[in-house]
This record gives C-alpha cells, structure tokens and sequence, in this order.
C-alpha cells in the first residue's frame, strides 16, 4: 500500500499512476487517483492492478496537474470501488495508509450531525470530519488539522481539495512519508522511491510531523502545532 501527492506542472494522473507502480512491491488490492482541474475534484478507482485503474483512464481520462494517488491493502471494509481511496466528502478528497482506530466513535458522532457514511471504511470518515470542519467555516488546511487531531491510530495521509489547485495536506504518524521538492513543483510519497521520477530532494515527514503543501513550498508542524524544520537530503537512487 501507498500514497502519493503531486502539486505539479504537468498533467498529475500519468505522475501519480508512475508514482503508484513504484509502490506496487508493498503489495495492494485496489488503487485510484484524485485531481484537481479548473478547480474541481475528481477521482477514478479500480480494484485489482494498477493497469486496471490505467484502462479505466484510458476510457474516462482526468486532467489537472494536482492530485492525490493510493494503493490500497484493505483493512476495513472489502476491496471494492466505493471502499477504495481516494475517498471523497463534499469537497475533500482523502488518501490513508494505516487504521483509525477511533472511527467507529467518529463515524456514529459524524452520523448524528449530518454526515453519514457511504463506505465501510474507516478512511472515510477522515474525509467526513475534514468536510464538518469546513462547514462550520474553517479554511480547508484548518479543517485537515483539526481533523489530525481527532485522529487516534496509525496513518500516513494526504488531504486535496476541491477548488483548491496549489494546496496538499500530509500527515505522519505510525506510517512513513516523505516530502520531494522539486522546482516550481512539491510531492508527496510513502518513500523516497516512490518520487524518484520527480526529484531526489527529499524531506522525511518526523512521527507526528504535519505539513502544509503549495507549489512554493512546505511549511511543517510538529504534533503540537509548532512549526519546525526538517533537513532537506539528496537522495541518491539507481532507479
Ligand atoms: N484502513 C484503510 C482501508 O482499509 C487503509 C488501508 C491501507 O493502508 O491501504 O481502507
């Protein structure tokens, strides 16, 4: 399973579906991307190989140069379409490696203002929370903080949002993941690997570590809110 994110300047779904096949050696069932074009999000999935979720591009392509991309190994709910990443609710797309462990509380207090779940995942409700937060007016980088801080578990994450085109948030915890920084251009991966298409300037993510992506840059916060900084690597990669 893995994650990738792309705030680029070309065209995100052949990047992402790159990305994801340099993911494949950590084993998945299902797979789909996210973009963002002209400001809205969209999304394909396909359970089964990656070529399947290519074929389906073929037939239904998605422009845009940012986006989010996830292979899935199913923890909850069956490998499926509707289970598959990205998730979606209202305007927040969602990529998660990992568990939350607290989203069955999560889901039914969801349930009860308003935002009932589609899907059997416990993904979903990460996107469902993000998009409650939003509602009640908060900017949609506010709202995906908020969000990591009602999460318990284990997680790598990637936020995109509709009508936003210069805009990821990523989150650490129990689950590596990595920030590639290219010119002009920013990336998110599960590892170095998985961007090495992209660019070998490579930041790790720290256990707890959140981060706030536009073309410009990172700006990182440890778990407490503080901004910090991590060192930037060059990594050197045969592939
Ligand atoms: N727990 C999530 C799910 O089952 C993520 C699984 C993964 O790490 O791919 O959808």
């Amino acid at each position: 399973c893995g994650i990738v994110g792309v705030l680029g300047n070309h065209e995100a779904a052949p990047i992402l579906v790159e990305a994801l096949k340099r993911l494949e050696y950590r084993g998945y069932d299902s797979a789909g991307i996210a973009t963002v074009s002209n400001g809205k999000l969209d999304r394909r999935r396909a359970v089964g190989k990656l070529v399947n979720l290519s074929d389906l591009l073929v037939h239904e392509p998605l422009a845009g140069k940012s986006g989010i991309g996830h292979t899935r190994w199913a923890t909850h709910g069956a490998p499926s379409v509707t289970n598959a990443h990205p998730h979606k609710a209202g305007p927040v797309a969602v990529v998660h490696n990992g568990i939350i462990e607290n989203f069955r509380e999560l889901r039914t207090d969801l349930a009860a203002k308003g935002y009932p779940a589609a899907t059997e995942t416990d993904t979903e409700t990460v996107a469902l929370l993000c998009q409650s937060y939003m509602d009640a007016g908060k900017a949609p980088e506010d709202a995906a903080m908020a969000t990591i801080d009602g999460l318990e578990g284990a997680f790598a994450l990637c936020f995109l949002f509709d009508g936003e085109d210069d805009l990821l948030v990523a989150a650490r915890k129990g689950s590596p993941l990595a920030i590639g920084h290219g010119k002009g251009e920013m990336f998110v991966g599960s590892d170095a690997i998985a961007l090495a298409q992209m660019t070998d300037q490579i930041t790790y993510l720290d256990e707890g570590d959140r981060a706030i992506l536009t073309r410009n840059g990172v700006d990182i916060f440890d778990a407490t809110g503080a901004q910090v900084q991590r060192p930037r690597r060059t990594i050197a990669m045969d592939a």
